[in-house]
């Protein structure tokens, strides 16, 4: 990681909130313990990574369809799920600081990693938030806010398949919100209470699974590239038997190495026939599918996809961040850029103000684009360079007089003249996914 330093999160943070990426949630009521919300530049990042998700997962491929399932769901999936019994953390207290670990994550023999206080024997705490679903708050009205998009997709496996004809092997691939009440949240964005996942589940027949699911870590591996994601900061974290999730044949992680150290971004899990087995024993609906080509009816097995758009974000913002001697760069690839294009007037006179807001009125109807006219040139590039702007736009004198422009590019800082009425036709392969 060339150019860091081991502040980079700091670093992150600050510029995050300075540029509007993100915010702290409810911020002038001295906010609430991790919870973000993501600025005018933020949410620009976000909605291009679900795009390439999407685009990838879904657009590029016959073989998957997507759905949008709501957050509230029947209280029963959950229990189907295992997620009512078993979706628990062990959660302990130190008895002299009243800090809060959980203890999968510490050495509990070694006492309280931050003051060296005795702790509190584990308690199994469910992540899942409760509600109440109508006026009436009893045990017989009690829903949960989903803790995975997954549950979601499984419960509509007949609709998507009897709706779309769809043939084994197929997935459904999902992009929404999982609320998780987290014993120790932190590291920024990399664990909130509220995130959002994008999840894919692959059904396929028994037997064919383990080859399916080698092709998906290849596949979601290989992904990380489109997302411009430096190959060296990534790695395969292979389950072992004592990591496998209850429903699990195999399960594989990708990690990615944060300046805390590597961590999960995403998991690769063979889930067998666990969930649609038993959505048909808690649901009594048959959730077979019938194989034409033999005339068999089988649970189909399920590979399943799943990554966090918060952790992404986070991942992108790492390894995009790059210090050179005269400036701070994020290194987006250009897709993924909030904006696209800044255009600059020269100088506030001359008419060029007017030239640059008619190219950028031109332009908005593409991209997301920026108009500025304070301060230096120079302190402008800087200023877009910070946020990953991979081109700026530049109204001359010698624009007056041949209506061109100087286009100047973010990473290699070199500029090149084109024809004004040609920078649409320039910047849209150059941007676009
Ligand atoms: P951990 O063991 O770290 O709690 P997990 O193995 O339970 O995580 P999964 O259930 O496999 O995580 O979730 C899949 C993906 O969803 C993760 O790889 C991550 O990108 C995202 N994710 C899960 N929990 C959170 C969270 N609290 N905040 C942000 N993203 C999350």
């Amino acid at each position: 990681m060339a150019g860091k330093t081991s502040n980079l999160m700091d670093k992150l943070v600050s510029l995050s909130k300075r540029r509007g990426f993100i915010f702290q949630s409810s911020e002038i009521y001295g906010g609430i313990n991790s919870c973000y919300d993501y600025g005018p530049l933020g949410v620009e990042l976000k909605n291009n990574i679900k795009h390439l998700w999407w685009k990838s997962m879904v657009y590029e491929r016959p073989d998957i369809e997507g759905i949008d399932a709501g957050i509230l769901m029947h209280p029963r999936v959950w229990e189907a799920s295992g997620h009512v019994e078993g979706f628990t953390d062990p959660l302990v207290d130190c008895k002299t600081c009243k800090m809060r670990f959980r203890a999968d994550q510490i050495d509990p023999s070694r006492g309280c990693p931050h003051c060296g206080g005795e702790l509190t024997e584990p308690r199994m705490f469910n992540l899942m938030f409760k509600t109440f679903m109508g006026p009436v708050e009893d045990e017989a009205h009690v829903v949960y806010l989903r803790p995975e998009t997954a549950q979601g997709i499984y419960v509509n496996f007949h609709n998507v398949r009897e709706s779309t004809r769809k043939k084994l092997p197929f997935g459904i691939a999902q992009v929404g919100k999982a609320f998780r009440n987290e014993i120790t949240p932190g590291n920024f964005i990399f664990r909130t209470r509220e995130f959002e996942q994008m999840e894919m589940q692959y059904f396929v027949k028994p037997g064919t699974d383990e080859e399916w699911f080698e092709y998906w870590k290849e596949q979601r591996l290989r992904w990380y590239d489109r997302l411009g994601i430096r190959k060296e900061n990534l790695r395969f974290h292979p389950h072992g038997k004592e990591e496998l999730a209850h429903y699990a044949k195999a399960a594989f992680d990708i990690e990615y190495h944060f300046p805390f150290g590597w961590n999960e971004i995403e998991g690769i899990h063979n889930r067998t026939d666990f969930d649609l087995s038993r959505h048909q024993q808690y649901s009594g609906k048959d959730l077979r599918y019938y194989d034409p080509e033999n005339g068999e009816k089988y649970v189909p097995y399920v590979v399943e996809t799943s990554t966090g758009v918060d952790r992404l974000l986070l991942t992108t913002l790492v390894d995009a961040y790059t210090e050179e001697p005269e400036r701070v760069v994020l290194k987006f690839k250009p897709y993924l850029a909030p904006i696209k294009a800044a255009i600059f007037p020269l100088v506030k006179r001359d008419g060029m103000p007017e030239i640059a807001h008619k190219i950028e009125e031109e332009l908005r109807q593409c991209f997301k684009v920026f108009y500025d006219e304070s301060g230096s040139v120079g302190r402008r590039y800087r200023r877009q360079d910070e946020v990953g702007t991979p081109f700026c736009i530049t109204v001359d004198s010698q624009t007056l007089e041949d209506q061109t422009v100087t286009i100047r590019n973010r990473d290699t800082m070199q500029q090149e003249r084109i024809a004004v009425d040609r920078i649409r036709e320039y910047l849209t392969p150059r941007v676009s996914l």
